[in-house]
């Protein structure tokens, strides 16, 4: 088994992946920026060294700096985490040329499915269901008009290079084609440097459905059933849950065999999710993540695997610990993303920890680098905790996680804790209730 890894990420998912380590016996390497000197992931790393600057371009996101320290430290192998350079196809093929193990999938595998266009065409070939919409990329406003008038509005209209929920535009008729078409490019040239864009038919009660998959990359591959991600503010999910309130067991037999089928085909290694729109009995594929993601922790409640135990294992060669019958579902888990973020606004708010006190008890997973008088630094994501919980079912849970909200205490900033003490109180929540569309809703119901 490795000795040492390097985890190429912060915050509360350096924190994760070193947790496995020490598990496992293995040395842990954490890389910070200079605006990070004093953050949790470098106190609690077993050795740290310093990548760069506070700009995430020259440090989390610097290939070579990260190959350095690496070299410096003898580290065999990396973590990416999630964000950052963990669905980066050069950083892993950097990482082949070195001889260093990258703890995820092959770079050939981030290409295929970092595109969108290419993940839908290799899903589609896979026997994954897509969304209805235009073969690969849309060039102009006229092909644009084509496709919408064919497949029917409302359409979404999406960048190729999109991510984090960015470069979409839906348009409701043919009057409002040609305005969401430019912004969507011009948003994509912006944030990707990439203008293509692509269509889709816009779903409109769908709820997000992603189903987790991990294969040995020898052939072999599991689902792990679903995660609901449905709760989502401007595209970014919110709170998860697992399994989906509406999923059931048929259901989820039948896509998740599908989705582990199409792994195993392409010989996939590690953890990867397969997402979903989900309305009416059916599910469309709009993209696969090939990596561990944020809400994994709630998949880990109900199987009782750790996931990123099992990427380190099938990185270095050990086959998976369980096969798909070892994976049975045992109760019903949530987590709620704190983010410093004031609301109603959802403003970043980084700033000094006065005060941190995590809840605990049976069923509950704090996931956070937060300690009390950590200052939170402005130039990184606002994500500053996981608060996972875990119960019999899901009145259990929600009770759970109730009862926890009510014991975390983070002074000094401002936090999303309120909006979820807020959403546990709508009988739709309580219910499962909801659509991807129902968040917003309900924030302009609340915050006008
Ligand atoms: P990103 O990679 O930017 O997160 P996704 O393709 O995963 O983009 O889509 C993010 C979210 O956008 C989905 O969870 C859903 O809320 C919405 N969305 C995407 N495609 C459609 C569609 N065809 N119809 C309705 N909503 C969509």
């Amino acid at each position: 088994m490795f000795e040492k890894i390097l985890i190429a990420n912060r915050g509360e998912i350096a924190l994760r992946v070193i947790r496995a380590c020490r598990e496992m016996g293995i040395r842990s390497v954490a890389v910070h920026s200079t605006a990070d000197a004093d953050a949790m992931h470098v106190r609690m790393a077993d050795e740290s060294v310093c990548i760069g600057p506070n700009s995430s371009a020259q440090s989390y996101l610097s290939i070579p700096a990260i190959i350095s320290a690496c070299e410096i430290t003898g580290a065999q192998a990396i973590h990416p985490g999630y964000g950052f350079l963990s669905e980066n196809a050069t950083f892993v093929q950097a990482l082949e040329d070195h001889g260093i193990a990258f703890i995820g999938p092959t770079a050939e595998h981030i290409r295929i499915m970092g595109d969108k266009i290419t993940a839908k065409e290799t899903a589609k070939a896979l026997g994954i269901p897509v969304v209805p919409g235009s073969d690969g990329g849309v060039p102009d406003l006229d092909a644009a008009r084509g496709v919408a008038s064919d497949i029917g509005y409302p359409v979404i209209i999406k960048a190729t290079a999109g991510g984090g929920g960015r470069g979409m535009k839906v348009a409701k008729s043919a009057d409002e084609l040609e305005i969401a078409f430019r912004t969507a490019r011009s948003e994509a040239k912006a944030a990707f440097g990439n203008d293509e864009v692509y269509i889709e038919k816009y779903l409109q009660k769908p709820r997000h459905i992603e189903i987790q998959v991990f294969g040995d990359g020898k052939g072999n591959a599991v689902h792990l059933g679903e995660r609901d991600c449905s709760l989502q503010r401007r595209h970014q999910k919110v709170l998860e849950e697992a399994p989906g309130p509406v999923i059931t067991p048929a259901q989820r037999a039948e896509i998740g065999g599908v989705c582990a089928r199409a792994v195993a085909e392409i010989s996939y290694i590690g953890a990867g999710t397969i997402e979903f729109l989900f309305e009416d009995g059916k599910f469309y594929f709009i993209e696969m993540n090939t990596r561990l993601q944020v809400e994994h922790p709630v998949t880990e409640a109900i199987f009782g695997v750790d996931l990123v135990r099992e990427q380190i294992r099938v990185a270095d060669g050990y086959p998976m610990s369980f096969g798909q019958d070892d994976l049975v579902i045992n109760g019903h888990a949530i987590e709620v993303r704190i983010n410093a973020e004031k609301l109603p606004g959802f403003a970043p708010s980084p700033g000094k920890i006065t005060q941190y006190h995590a809840p605990g008890g049976l069923g509950v997973r704090m996931d956070s680098a937060l300690y009390d008088g950590y200052s939170i630094p402005p130039y990184y994501d606002s994500l500053i905790g996981k608060l996972i919980v875990h119960g019999r079912d899901r009145p259990e849970a929600l009770a759970r996680l109730d009862r926890a909200l009510g014991e975390l205490i983070v002074d000094g900033i401002h936090t999303t804790i309120p909006l979820f003490h807020a959403l546990l109180d709508a009988p739709d929540i309580q219910t499962g209730d909801y659509s991807i569309h129902w968040l917003e809703k309900w924030l302009a119901e609340q915050f006008g």
